[in-house]
C-alpha cells in the first residue's frame, strides 16, 4: 500500500434516528440524513428535534452527521429556505448536502461558517467541475455514479484540495444519478423533488418500431416475450470486489446508498465496509474480498454489479427478467430492548419455533447462531410457536444466553436463512 494514505471516512444512510444510532453502533464514522421538508427523501422519518439528538449522539461519540438539502428548487421552494437556514444553525451539523447552485449560493452567504459537499445529483463528472466547485468554496463533491474508476483517479490527482467522497454500494438509477422524469411522468411523482415511485422497477411490455433513415418503410421491430421485461432495471452496485484499489487512491469518503432502506441493511453494511476496510489497512497484502462479498449477498438485492467502475457498463448491470432480490436471507429484525435474560426484538419478517437466527453483534465479526426453542409474543408475553409482524410494533421475546447476552445491545440486528433452517 503507499505510503501516506489515510483511512476514508465510512458514510452510512440514516433514514430514522434508530438508523443513525445503528449506522454509529455498527462502526460507521459518519451518517447523512435530512428531514423531509429538506431532502430528496421525502420520506424521512426524521423530525428535527430527533435531527437535534441524533447529532448530540454522533458529536459525543465522536462522529459527524451531514444534513441533505439537496432538493432542486423551484419559485414555490425559495419562501421555505428561510426556515432551512434557521433550522440548520440551530442544528449546526458537520456539513450540508447541495446539488442546486441557487442553494449553494443562499446557504453559503447566510451561514458562511458551513461546509457544504456537493450531491451526486448535481452530477461532477470531471475535474473541471470539482475545479469549479471548489473554486465556488465547497469542501467536498460527491462523484456522479457514471464516473470511472480511472476518472476519478485522475480527479483525485488533479483536484488536490477538495474533498472526494465516491458511492461504493448501493441501488443504482437507470438515469443519470437520479436525473430522471420517469417518476413524475408516470406517477406524478418527482425523483427530484424525493418522491421517486421507482417507476425503473416496473415490469414493461414493449414493442419498439426503428426505421433507419436511409431506408424508408424498412421497419427493424424489437419486442418482449410474452412475460414482458424489467428493461430499465439496474443491478444494485456494490464495489467491495475493488475496495483495495478504491482504497489506495486517496478518496475521503466512502458513501453507502439507501436512506430508504432497513435497519438490517444500515448494520451489515456498516460493519462489513468497517472490518473490511480495517483489514486491508491492517494487512493490504493479504486482503482479499471473499469473505466479505458473502455477508453482502444476505442483503436483499437485485444482483450486484460494479456499475461504471470500469467504464461503461456492458448488459450484465441490469436484470431484465426480474427485479426480486437474490438473497436467500431474510432479516428478523432488532433488538429493542436487552433485560432480564430477554432480547426485546422488533419483528421485521416471520419466524418459528426451531428456527435457526443469526445475531450480528456489533463487537464482533462472526454471527452468533440460536436456535428459537421458546419465544413470547411482545404484546401479552403468551408462548407462541409462531409469530409474523402482522400487527404495528410487533415484538418478539427471545430468551438469551446470561454469557454472551452483554454481546447483543440495543439495536443489534437478526437475520435467519430464508427457508427458516440453515
Ligand atoms: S424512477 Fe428509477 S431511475 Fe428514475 S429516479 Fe427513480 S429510481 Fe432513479
Amino acid at each position: 500500500m503507499k505510503k501516506n494514505i489515510e483511512k476514508p471516512e465510512l458514510l452510512l444512510p440514516a433514514g430514522s434516528l434508530s438508523k443513525l444510532k445503528t449506522a454509529f453502533l455498527y462502526g460507521a464514522d459518519a451518517v447523512y440524513a435530512g428531514t423531509p421538508e429538506m431532502s430528496l427523501r421525502a420520506k424521512s422519518h426524521f423530525h428535527t428535534e430527533e435531527m437535534e439528538e441524533g447529532i448530540r449522539f454522533a458529536h459525543d461519540a465522536g462522529k459527524k452527521v451531514y444534513l441533505a438539502l439537496n432538493l432542486f428548487s423551484h419559485n414555490k421552494d425559495i419562501e421555505r429556505l428561510g426556515f432551512f437556514i434557521k433550522t440548520l444553525k440551530s442544528l449546526n451539523p458537520d456539513g450540508v448536502i447541495v446539488s442546486d447552485p441557487g442553494i449553494f449560493q443562499y446557504v453559503k452567504k447566510e451561514i458562511p461558517s458551513m461546509p457544504l459537499h456537493i450531491s451526486t445529483q448535481a452530477n461532477v463528472c470531471s475535474r473541471l467541475t470539482t475545479d469549479f466547485w471548489k473554486n465556488m468554496g465547497a469542501k467536498l463533491c460527491v462523484l456522479g455514479r457514471e464516473v470511472s474508476f480511472r476518472e476519478a483517479c485522475e480527479i483525485r490527482e488533479k483536484c488536490r484540495d477538495i474533498k472526494l467522497e465516491i458511492f461504493i454500494h448501493g441501488a443504482m438509477c437507470i438515469s443519470y444519478s437520479g436525473r430522471c422524469l420517469m417518476s413524475a411522468f408516470m406517477a406524478s411523482r418527482s425523483a427530484n423533488q424525493g418522491i421517486c415511485a421507482h417507476s425503473c422497477r416496473w415490469k414493461y411490455k414493449s414493442r419498439l418500431v426503428m426505421e433507419e433513415e436511409l431506408r424508408p418503410g424498412e421497419y427493424l421491430t424489437m419486442e418482449e416475450d410474452e412475460h414482458g421485461s424489467y428493461i430499465l432495471n439496474s443491478k444494485d452496485l456494490c464495489l467491495m470486489q475493488k475496495l483495495d484499489k478504491i482504497l489506495q487512491t486517496g478518496f475521503d469518503s466512502l458513501k453507502i446508498e439507501g436512506r430508504n432502506k432497513s435497519q438490517y441493511y444500515v448494520a451489515q453494511t456498516a460493519r462489513v465496509y468497517r472490518k473490511a476496510i480495517d483489514d486491508y489497512f491492517e494487512n493490504a497484502a493479504n486482503w482479499t474480498s471473499g469473505l466479505y462479498m458473502e455477508e453482502l449477498k444476505t442483503l436483499q438485492n437485485r444482483g450486484y454489479t460494479t456499475g461504471f467502475f470500469d467504464g461503461i457498463p456492458d448488459s450484465g448491470a441490469q436484470d431484465y427478467d426480474d427485479t426480486s432480490s437474490k438473497s436467500s436471507w431474510r432479516n428478523i429484525g432488532y433488538v429493542k430492548e436487552n433485560k432480564d435474560g430477554y432480547l426485546i426484538v422488533d419483528l421485521r419478517n416471520k419466524i418459528q419455533k426451531g428456527d435457526k437466527i443469526e445475531l450480528l453483534s456489533p463487537y464482533k465479526f462472526e454471527p452468533e447462531t440460536i436456535i428459537i426453542d421458546k419465544m413470547y409474543d411482545g404484546f401479552d408475553g403468551s408462548p407462541t410457536e409462531t409469530i409474523a409482524p402482522g400487527r404495528e410494533n410487533q415484538t418478539v421475546k427471545i430468551p438469551i444466553n446470561p454469557k454472551t447476552s452483554a454481546l447483543f445491545p440495543k439495536l443489534t440486528v437478526l437475520r435467519a436463512f430464508a427457508g427458516g433452517k440453515l
